[in-house]
């Protein structure tokens, strides 16, 4: 049936599609239907027929913030990866989801624009990391959010301010609202150096390739460092840099990376997880909090 108005409607689509490039944790599951939306009209047509037969679905930007933890997923996933224009307006710019936040960086930079410096080494797309509000080095997107075009979950679609998105830390209105959809961010920059800010941009990249595994897949962090604390610290402390289950192993690199060193599931993941967190209550008493999302 929904392949019927798939073709019917011209809608482009890939059926039982792997979803092993489209995650960088690398797990192989796959989904019913994966399906790339051409514009705003042709994305609310799909969710209202998505709707109207109760079709599961999720919005997924480039997979680095999330675990597939079945090996399939019954449902729809949905690509904005044609809504990727961007518009210059002064310090101003307008860019949709599906851009990749760090093409957006270092388009920035190199135009003398200051703001998302922060950004140039974060794997995601412009929709999901508005509203993960996804930062670095003490900013993130929140300090440079001017506004977001949003599509409600009755199809309107509006214009939310800064002070209407709630940010928080990894966290925003549209996180915690995820039936509304970010159709693309304005980004309010000020004026930079490009020269200074591309010296910083390698300084840390540096940096990160020798503290992190940056050349196995992962997800990045997966806990939130607890106050004041790191959560990496708390793990390497238990002796649990190298353990594995499955293809998931804890990083040798940065205990707050799990890699998938062959053909990790996410169920092997989930487990490393539990694993870690269970055995950081009984030592520490604390609680880690995940900083992906699993999905269902
Ligand atoms: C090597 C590595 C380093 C990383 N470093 C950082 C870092 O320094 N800081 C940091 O914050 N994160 C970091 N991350 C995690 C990740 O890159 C960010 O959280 C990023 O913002 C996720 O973007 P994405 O497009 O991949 O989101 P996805 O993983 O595709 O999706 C994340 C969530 O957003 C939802 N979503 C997707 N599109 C939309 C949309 N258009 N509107 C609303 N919701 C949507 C999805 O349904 C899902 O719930 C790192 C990841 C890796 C692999």
């Amino acid at each position: 049936m929904i392949k019927s108005f798939f073709e019917n409607h011209n809608i482009e689509y890939r059926e039982k599609a792997s979803l092993k490039n489209y995650n960088t944790y690398k797990i192989d599951a796959t989904c019913n239907y994966i399906v790339f939306p051409k514009n705003e009209e042709e994305l609310i047509i799909i969710l209202k027929e998505l709707k109207k037969y109760k079709e599961k679905y999720l919005f997924l930007g480039n997979g680095s913030n999330v675990i597939f933890s079945k090996s399939h997923y019954d449902g729809i996933i949905i690509k904005l990866d044609n809504f990727n224009t961007i518009e210059y307006d002064n310090t101003l710019v307008h860019v949709g989801a599906g851009y990749s936040l760090i093409k957006l960086a270092m388009e920035t930079i190199e135009r003398g624009l200051s703001g998302l410096e922060f950004a140039a080494g974060i794997p995601g797309c412009v929709g999901a990391s508005t509203a993960m509000n996804a930062g670095a080095y003490n900013s993130d997107m929140a300090s440079v959010v001017k506004s977001v075009k949003v599509l409600t979950p009755n199809f309107d679609i509006k214009t939310l301010e800064n002070d209407e998105l709630e940010f928080a830390y990894r966290d925003s209105f549209l996180k915690r609202n995820n039936n509304y959809v970010v159709l693309s961010t304005t980004f309010k920059l000020s004026l930079g150096d490009t020269e200074t800010m591309k010296k910083q941009i390698a300084e840390r990249r540096t940096k990160r390739f020798i503290s992190q595994p940056l050349n196995m897949p992962s997800a990045g962090s997966v806990f939130r460092n607890p106050d004041n604390m790191y959560a990496g610290e708390l793990i390497e402390k238990l002796n649990l840099k190298g353990y594995r289950i499955g293809d998931a192993e804890i990083s040798e690199k940065h205990a707050n990376f799990i890699i998938n060193v062959g053909n990790a599931t996410g169920n092997d993941i989930i487990e490393l997880i539990k694993k870690i967190k269970k055995e950081v209550k009984s030592k520490y008493n604390i609680e880690l909090i995940l900083e992906q999302i699993i999905i269902e």
